[in-house]
């Protein structure tokens, strides 16, 4: 088992946060082949009771501990094909969406996941949370995944119904038992919550602050109560904690200044925000990015 996992593996980079963690375990999926050896990596973890977290770029994830007690696997897998005449994408689960969409507009004049362009993550990332922007959705176009189950060590294909999706949800997330290897989607028609034509690459240059941050922080509670406007209202809008702020120019954007910072401070304004928001509004925030503990 040495020999396949790595120890003590600095992480500090597989957050978008930034802040200064390592894992105890660290594996790397860098070909198809090393999908085979997560038998064995499996085997390892139900022995010594540690879970296993999969990560991609960590556009979603604060590392909350110094040292994680279990496995990381880190997704190398790339690859994707795009038939023009079908209009099918097959792409392995670590490209990144943004770059993709941009491939297909510019190299292949396919403009349907235009909305999709400045979306941070994975393809992997974006089918386990059905990532959307704009009121276009990763689901909306999806066909089949292909997995790795965890339960049997199988690979397996999982169709839009199985996949079970709904608003930043689905079955990879409900259930963290398969890993997500490729996806395929059908572009041949256009599928949305709902229509819009907002700019969004400059949209997003307006409203987000650039920096270490996930996005939004915590879920909207409604839209007459973004969460956005509840941090505002109880003043914490460009307000700093050591190295951690919620940002000047959108404050549901926790951010931190400094890489390799500690995490306390994160969570030391995610307390405050939602104790200060419930005491005032009687709404309890949550967090839509998630959190990991040991
Ligand atoms: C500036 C900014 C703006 C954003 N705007 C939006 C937005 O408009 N809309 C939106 O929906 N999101 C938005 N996000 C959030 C982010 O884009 C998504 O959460 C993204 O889909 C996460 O992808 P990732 O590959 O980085 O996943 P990670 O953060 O690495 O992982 C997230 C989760 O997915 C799981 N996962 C990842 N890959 C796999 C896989 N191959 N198999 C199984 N599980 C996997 C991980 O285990 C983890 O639980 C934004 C983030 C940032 C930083």
């Amino acid at each position: 088992m040495e020999k396949l996992l790595q120890q003590n593996v600095d992480i500090t980079h597989l957050s978008n946060f930034k802040t200064k963690a390592k894992t105890k375990y660290y594996y790397e999926i860098n070909h198809i082949e090393d999908v085979f050896h997560m038998k064995d990596i499996i085997a390892f973890s139900k022995e010594n009771n540690l879970k296993l977290l999969f990560i991609w770029g960590g556009t979603n994830l604060l590392f909350a501990f110094d040292i994680f007690e279990w496995i990381v696997i880190k997704n190398n897998l790339k690859w994707f094909a795009y038939d023009r005449v079908k209009n099918i994408l097959e792409v392995y689960s670590s490209e990144s969406i943004w770059y993709i969409a941009e491939k297909l507009e510019n190299d292949y004049g396919q403009k349907l996941w235009h909305r999709f362009i400045g979306l941070p993550g994975s393809i992997g990332g974006a089918v386990f949370w059905n990532a959307g922007c704009f009121g276009l959705e990763t689901q909306n176009n999806f066909l089949e995944a292909e997995v790795y189950n965890l339960e049997s060590g199988k690979i397996e294909k999982l169709n839009k119904i199985e996949s079970a999706f709904w608003y930043r949800n689905s079955i990879f997330k409900q259930t963290e038992k398969y890993f997500i290897i490729k996806v395929k989607f059908d572009l041949s028609f256009l599928e949305e919550k709902y229509s819009s034509d907002v700019d969004n690459i400059q949209f997003r240059k307006e409203i987000q602050p650039s920096g270490n941050s996930c996005g939004s922080f915590f879920k909207n509670h409604s839209k007459e109560y973004s969460a956005g406007k509840l941090i505002e209202e109880v003043g914490l809008k460009w307000y700093v904690h050591n190295t951690a702020f919620f940002s000047e120019k959108h404050a549901n954007f926790l951010m931190t200044q400094v890489d390799n910072w500690d995490y306390r401070d994160l969570l030391f304004l995610i307390d405050l925000a939602k104790k200060k928001v419930h005491d005032r509004f009687w709404i309890e925030l949550q967090a839509e990015v998630r959190i990991i503990q040991n």
